[in-house]
């Protein structure tokens, strides 16, 4: 049997182990050096081109795929001491919400217990569909609901950025700190302001198969034509900044992972539902004439 392996960053210096093992039981090994951001992330198109019959997709859990196997990785780790030992940080909040990437989701159970015997409310909810207290850069639904505080468990700021208005700590396993990250609003504003009042748009597609939104990119230039905007819609595998050199537009729409906002792409870059929010609510105002 042949068989795809895709592994994300943080994992690959396991990539060869884990490809032996498989070998051992006989099948032909392929190993994807492809980035591998989330379970959206799948390199279907190389499966099938490679004659794979099956993509073992490791680090995240997805929903049932044909010919994908997912399997999660969760690390068995204690972190107990690192949050013991930064107590300290999160003196002044009570209630505090635990969260974590779905490597350290089991790890939740620890920090609630060092918490809850030190005085402070721990809270870990169960979305539908997650583990309890997991959270994905683009689904922070453990994350949300009444506390102090949020205490997310991982590595480093990928998921913890997309936490809301609530101050937000990382315990980073690498590390073996916790510390507090900023609330990164401010250049998000900007960039919707920015997004106003822009004439050319770049409308961002990824054909990865978990992010492919071609008809939101459709509706967005239709809505940005009716506006009065010029807008083009950019394809790419994984978006980068310089992939898009000689593409002269004033700002970008992102139809693909949510977190891409946060890169770096040399203009001003929204998401597609905030664009839709902001566009379209001024053509509502438009027909009604006022
Ligand atoms: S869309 Fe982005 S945040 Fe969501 S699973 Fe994929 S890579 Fe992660």
């Amino acid at each position: 049997m042949r068989i795809l392996i895709q592994v994300p960053e943080g994992l690959k210096t396991r990539a060869l182990r884990i490809a032996e093992e498989f070998e051992r039981k006989g099948a032909t090994v392929f190993i994807s050096c492809e980035p591998c951001y989330g379970a959206c992330d799948l390199r279907l198109r190389e499966r099938d081109e490679l004659g794979a019959e099956k993509l073992v997709h490791f680090g995240h859990e997805g929903p049932e795929i044909p010919g994908v196997e997912y399997v999660p990785l969760i690390e068995k780790i204690d972190i107990r001491d690192i949050l013991a030992r930064n107590l300290e940080k999160l003196h002044g909040y009570r209630t505090i919400r635990i969260c974590a990437s779905l490597q350290f989701c089991e790890a939740v159970f620890q920090a609630a217990e060092v918490l809850s015997t030190n005085g402070f409310e721990p809270v870990i909810s169960t979305p539908p569909g997650l583990r309890p207290g997991q959270i994905l850069g683009c689904d922070t639904r453990a994350a949300e609901g009444p506390c102090d505080a949020v205490l997310f468990i991982g590595s480093g700021r990928f998921h913890a950025r997309g936490i809301g208005k609530k101050p937000v700590f990382v315990l980073d396993i690498e590390k073996g700190t916790v510390f507090e990250i900023g609330i990164n609003e401010r250049k998000y504003t900007v960039a919707l302001e920015l997004a106003k009042h822009s004439s050319v748009f770049g409308i961002l597609v990824s054909t990865k198969p978990g992010q492919k939104k071609v008809e939101t990119a459709l509706e967005v230039k239709k809505v940005l034509e009716e506006n009065g905007k010029k807008a083009f819609i950019l394809v790419f595998d994984e978006i980068k900044k310089e992939k898009l050199m000689g593409i002269d537009v004033d700002c970008y729409v992102n139809t693909a992972c949510p977190r891409i906002v946060e890169d770096d792409l040399g203009k001003p870059v929204v998401n597609a539902g905030d664009i839709l929010k902001i566009f379209k609510r001024s053509n509502e105002n438009k027909c009604d004439g006022r």
